[in-house]
């Protein structure tokens, strides 16, 4: 297994994590194996949005002894009011089903994570009122260890990081996801298929979002890295054929500041069919053909994809792009750390002798030559 650091926390995730919505209704003993298969395998994060009471029963037992080896993302407003799964801002309610759940995991949630901050409603209810509050207060007195948040939606994504609160955010991220124009529901893409006439190129929030956080040094982990399964299966894929499980986790993997791709498996064969992805190359793994196929989409953008190597000078020219394409971000504020990543590479932007061999590879068109010399106008001294 892979291991990265998950922002500022100080801890290590590993890039494939466990998404465990699909241990919900099963029974213990298929719960046990599928975590089992998991620990076989070095993945040390589990998402746990489930609020039904079975269910994180379940996960608890079967981790036994095993809690303190890995890590768990905790959801505060996920509860299950009359039976179904939902939503509550309702201060006593959401208190008790986190409260709950603090319990079965040990007295200690090592990422309590704000539930579902979609929009300006979901933000104003938990960020402009006491569940906030809580949050804070459930890491002051070490019930959790950070504070976290999930979304799908790269606009309220964007005004919670700069809030300054949150450590960790869960995002839905993969190749479909970010050229979906933002006004529209990945959610009505999910469940009325992908409608591909309305695909665009990288979506400017979506870039915003990744690079933001990569700034500000927030790790994200990633859900719906398979599209709800969409993406791998020959009937549902958006492009012109189905991406491997290893493309997804490996444009989740490529974005800025993603951490780990959660893999919701069902089943111990599906975790060893994830973690595969370890031992591929990135040629074996490279989305790019299926990507580039996308109508009208995706020009000019780096999808830091790696297409474009080798480059005679030495330059890891996807590296360069992601730096650049954070201090693009707000030219009179460039992070110093994004500044001494770049200057820290064994090979910059200055050394490129503008013989366009990656242009030629780039499946993108990206404009890398211009790009090497902003960056190091940027980023060099
Ligand atoms: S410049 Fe082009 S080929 Fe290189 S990483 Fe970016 S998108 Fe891929
Ligand atoms: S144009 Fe520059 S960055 Fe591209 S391959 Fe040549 S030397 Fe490398």
């Amino acid at each position: 297994m892979v291991y990265r650091e998950i922002g500022k926390t100080g801890k290590k995730a590993s890039v494939i994590g466990l998404g465990c919505e699909h241990l919900d209704s099963k029974p213990y003993e298929q719960v046990k194996s599928i975590i089992d298969t998991a620990f076989e395998h070095g993945i040390n994060i589990f998402d746990v949005f489930m609020p039904g009471k079975e269910v994180r029963e379940n996960i608890s037992k079967a981790l036994g002894v095993r809690r303190k080896e890995v890590m768990i993302q905790g959801h505060i407003c996920s509860t299950n009011v009359g039976q179904q799964y939902d939503i509550s801002r309702d201060m006593p309610t959401v208190q008790r089903f986190f409260e709950e759940h603090l319990r079965l995991c040990g007295g200690y949630i090592d990422f309590g994570m704000l539930f579902f901050i979609d929009s300006d409603d979901d933000y104003k209810k938990v960020f402009e009122t006491e569940i906030a509050v809580y949050a804070q207060k459930l890491m002051e007195k070490g019930d959790i260890g950070h504070i976290g948040f999930s979304s799908h939606n790269p606009v309220t994504a964007i005004k919670v990081i700069n809030t300054g609160l949150p450590e960790i955010m869960l995002f839905s991220i993969n190749p479909a996801f970010d050229i979906i124009p933002t006004e529209d529901s990945i959610f009505t893409h999910l469940d009325n298929g992908f409608k591909a006439e309305r695909f665009t190129a990288v979506e400017p929030k979506r870039a915003e979002l990744y690079r933001l956080c990569e700034q500000k040094n927030i790790g994200i982990t990633v859900m719906k890295t398979l599209g709800a399964g969409k993406l791998i299966s020959k009937e549902h894929t958006p492009f012109f054929k189905p991406l491997t499980v290893s493309q997804c986790i490996h444009y989740a993997l490529s974005r800025p500041a993603v951490i780990s791709a959660l893999i919701g498996c069902k089943s111990p064969e599906e975790i060893k069919e994830a973690v595969k992805y370890l031992d591929l190359t990135d040629e074996e793994c490279d989305y790019t053909e299926i990507l580039s196929s996308v109508r009208g989409g995706l020009h000019g953008s780096c999808v830091y994809c790696n297409h474009c190597q080798p480059c005679p000078s030495e330059i890891n020219i996807a590296a360069v792009n992601k730096y650049l394409d954070i201090a693009k971000l707000d030219t009179g504020n460039i992070p110093p750390s994004i500044r001494s990543h770049y200057q820290n590479m064994a090979h910059k932007g200055d050394e490129c002798t503008e013989c366009a061999s990656c242009e030629n590879r780039c499946p993108f068109d990206v404009r890398i030559i211009d790009n090497m010399k902003k960056a190091d106008e940027l980023l060099g001294k």
